[in-house]
């Protein structure tokens, strides 16, 4: 691991032209949050020319992995493998503990929202006397930033008579619960299309949040699961719903396989039939927030927009490009609350400044997080998947 990280931190020529890109960077100020700092970081300690300080472990620690800086070096240094690679290596072989084990484990993750979203189960997790009581044990952020489950309003959809084509459709961990309404809007809208849509029971975890934090070892059986359960589905195709799970799809579990991953916005938009779908008119303000991964790792930042501009009358405002990460990350949020809350205030005082009805946005991370922070300052904005909206918008 040593060598490959050091010939990936190699191709850095440090022009710096990716730190007025990077979040973390704009917070902080310093060239140790910078790409380039963490770059030199792990050449340095691959290279065994530093010892590993906490100092510096916390500067690696510190990155969103939101890839802006991949997405705008001109050496095209793969940011992504360097920084997922370098975590696996000072990790070694610490496991990922009790989330890594929860979020392999959807059913048991989604029945334990569903009693944490119970009102009255919810008033006491989130009381301040339950917060004191957990924050020992270092969970008390995680209480706080618990997941709304959504309520389900897209129509019963069926499969067409005479389905042109058979599409599979990836659920995820968190998402399979939190994300219960965008993959019910998904169907509607890919049944509208003339597609078959298969649903693996047995689909888990891409393995994204394992990757993430280093955990190539919990990462791989995920991916493992994952390729299996979709064996013998008889797609040819996967879509994904969250730009967060969309990466770790295409590039790690089914990086080898057959099987193509795209991200259904551009999947959707790409369809000569969805110019066809005809819409209600929606006379509503919405801000459109592009998630990081929609942005540099699918980089299908233009077809959300494009798709919801089918709707008449709807008036769309797309957040700037700065401050880019809204914080989430993954589950950076519940590790780096201080820059996470940074990154959230910057990304809802855009958003609020359209004063739009509804916040749209594609990733189920920063759809949980940036709900949770329009709740804690009372704004009546919704968070909204983009194909929710669409769903509902669809005339029959
Ligand atoms: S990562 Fe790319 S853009 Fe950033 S300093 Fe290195 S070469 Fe320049
Ligand atoms: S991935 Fe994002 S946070 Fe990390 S160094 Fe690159 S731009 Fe900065």
């Amino acid at each position: 691991m040593e060598v490959r990280i050091a010939a990936l931190a190699d191709r850095c020529v440090k022009c710096g032209l990716c730190l007025p890109h990077c979040p973390t960077y704009r917070l902080a100020a310093t060239e140790a949050e910078s790409p380039r700092g963490r770059i030199a970081f792990a050449q340095v300690l691959a290279e065994g020319k530093l010892e590993r300080t906490p100092s510096i472990l916390a500067h690696l620690d510190n990155c969103l992995a939101c890839m802006a800086c991949e997405r705008v070096c001109p050496s095209n240094v793969q940011y992504g493998e360097l920084i997922t690679t370098t975590r696996a290596w000072l990790r070694g072989a610490k496991s990922s503990g009790a989330m890594g084990w929860l979020i392999a484990k959807p059913r048991l993750l989604g029945m334990l929202l569903r009693v944490a979203n119970l009102p009255v189960v919810r008033g006491i997790v989130r009381s301040r006397a339950m917060q004191g009581l957990v924050r020992p044990f270092g969970m008390d952020r995680m209480l706080a930033e618990l997941p709304r489950l959504p309520q389900v309003d897209a129509p019963a959809s069926r499969t067409p008579a005479h389905p042109r084509r058979r599409v599979g459709l990836f659920l995820g961990c968190v998402a399979a619960s939190v994300d219960r309404d965008v993959h019910a809007a998904a169907q509607v809208l890919l049944h509208a299309l003339s597609y078959e849509v298969m649903l693996p029971r047995d689909q888990g975890c891409c393995g994204a949040l394992a990757l993430h934090d280093g955990d190539a070892v919990q990462a791989n059986s995920l991916g493992a699961a994952l390729r299996s359960a979709f064996d013998g589905t008889g797609v040819d195709t996967v879509l994904v719903s969250a730009s967060g799970c969309f990466g770790t799809l295409r590039d790690h579990v089914f990086a080898d396989s057959k099987l193509r991953v795209r991200e259904v916005h551009e999947f959707l938009y790409a369809d000569s039939g969805f110019d066809t779908l005809k819409f209600r008119a929606l006379p509503e303000r919405i801000a459109v927030h592009t998630p990081c991964t929609q942005r540099n790792v699918a980089r299908a930042d233009g077809a959300i927009a494009r798709l919801l501009a089918r709707i008449p009358q709807l008036q769309i405002d797309a957040l700037p490009a700065p401050p880019g990460c809204c914080g989430a990350a993954g589950d950076y949020f519940l590790h780096h609350s201080e820059n996470a809350d940074a990154l959230r205030a910057q990304t809802l005082d855009a958003a609020l400044a359209f004063q739009p009805e509804k916040l749209v946005t594609s990733n189920v991370g920063c759809r949980i997080f940036l709900g949770n922070g329009l709740r804690e300052c009372a704004a009546e904005v919704s968070v909204i998947h983009p194909l929710v909206l669409l769903a509902r918008q669809l005339e029959n």
